[in-house]
């Protein structure tokens, strides 16, 4: 790895080889690094230094909740007389994000010396990299990573000569977008519809089979090697506290250069978008800035020195999630977007909560009312009074997330909306 050992100087961590040709290879991989610290961390490392290790990195989940994956790897239970199982969460599903796939199709063993390296901390035989149906170049590029990796004795029976073992297959799923959420996950790697489970138990205690599991990103799990290597402190150096480390951003919409950007936490929002994107296109200005995937609520200009952090997506009223970044400028159609995304989370509700069911049905079919012209003053109160009823009253955050694109519009574009009713009432 070329990585930096002075955390001031890291610029990125999952990315590091991403441009490598051939990297996707073992040999290539290893030239550049890859499994170079697994003998160290299988011979001189136990669980608890690992879980040490990563709680003291401060790594927080990239999938989109941002939980802390050390504290998330201390509650899993010991001697239960089940087995203990790894799932990496590589479904993907949420618009706007981008960038697991990147780290498979590039780097597909950085993830597979990660989740060994979780494995072991966590006493996993089993482990399972859950896809997203759609990715079939990714699960196959990672299919023959893994057979390489066997190949070389660092997957399947005494890795290395440790004495510890673990197998991985690689499960693709049907492309729901449900799957990404860790309990639905479970149930469709189960082989049976891919629908939340209620929350407690939760998986860490019984997931897969019942069995105590850990439900993991693949960014997360691709940044473990670097922090088992450059220690838990290095991460904590990286970024700011209580959001360290470096994170993947899925930049997409109205900028010039649209793409996946791997920068230190507590990059400015702006800084991305002007120094690393390009800029907007036509030098325009951000009229919508989704920060977090299409589920987080909606930034406007205002927020534009933002803080690419948890924490400061939290005070300016949205969410990190997983570092979708939607930027739309002052031309956005901001109906016909919620419209548009109404129609997905309708399409995508797994129909066992009856505020979502029901709920994301109203949404589509109101917004698509308002934007067919159809539309009256009195719906914009209805959307209002149905997308707050839904959020927080469900199985999983699939309803808050169909909730949050239309009280978005409402917040900050009420004269568009209204125009609109009008425009084509005329
Ligand atoms: Fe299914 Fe929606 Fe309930 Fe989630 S909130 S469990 S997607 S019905």
């Amino acid at each position: 790895m070329a990585i930096p050992s002075d955390p001031k100087q890291v610029k990125q961590i999952c990315f590091d080889r991403i441009n490598i040709p051939d990297v996707n290879r073992l040999a290539v991989a290893r030239k550049h690094g890859a499994y170079e610290f697994l003998p160290t961390v299988l011979s001189e490392f136990d669980s608890a230094r690992i879980i040490d290790e990563v709680k003291t990195s401060g790594l927080r989940g990239r999938g989109g909740a941002g939980f802390p994956t050390g504290l998330k790897w201390s509650f899993v239970p010991r001697n239960t007389g089940k087995p203990t199982y790894l799932l990496c969460n590589a479904d993907e599903g949420e618009p706007g994000t981008f960038k697991d796939r990147d780290i498979m199709r590039f780097d597909p063993h950085l993830l597979i010396e990660g989740m060994i390296m979780a494995g072991f901390a966590l006493g996993v035989h089993d482990a399972y990299i859950y896809v997203r149906g759609e990715f079939l170049h990714e699960v196959n590029v990672l299919n023959a990573a893994i057979a390489e990796a066997y190949e070389a004795n660092l997957l399947g029976e005494n890795i290395l000569g440790s004495g510890y073992g673990m197998h991985l297959t690689v499960h693709r799923g049907a492309g729901a977008y449900i799957c990404g959420e860790e309990t639905a996950l479970i149930e469709s790697l189960e082989g049976k519809p891919g629908r939340p489970r209620f929350k407690p138990p939760f998986p860490a205690v019984e997931g897969f089979y019942r069995s105590p599991t850990v439900v993991n990103n693949v960014e997360t799990l691709a940044t473990v090697p670097a922090i088992l290597k450059f220690g838990g402190d290095w991460h904590a150096a990286i970024g700011i506290p209580n959001n360290t480390g470096c994170k993947i951003f899925s930049v997409s919409g109205h900028v010039n250069k649209a793409g996946n950007y791997e920068v230190p936490m507590g990059t400015s929002l702006k800084t991305l978008i002007e120094e690393h994107c390009g800029g907007l296109q036509h030098g325009s200005a951000p009229k919508v800035v989704i920060p977090g995937g299409s589920s987080t609520p909606w930034l406007t200009a205002e927020h534009y020195d933002t803080p690419l952090t948890y924490d400061d997506m939290m005070k300016a009223g949205s969410m990190l999630g997983s570092g979708a970044i939607i930027v739309m400028d002052e031309t956005a159609d901001v109906v016909a977007m919620s419209r548009r995304l109404a129609h997905f989370y309708a399409h995508e509700s797994c129909g066992q909560c009856t505020p979502c069911r029901e709920g994301t049905g109203w949404l589509e079919r109101v917004m698509t009312r308002v934007e067919n012209g159809q539309g009256t003053e009195e719906d914009m109160s209805v959307l209002s009074e149905a997308a707050t009823h839904m959020a927080g009253r469900t199985i999983c955050a699939l309803a808050d997330g169909a909730a949050a694109p239309i009280l978005s519009m409402l917040q900050h574009f009420p004269e568009e909306v209204r125009a609109r009713l009008l425009e084509k009432a005329a």
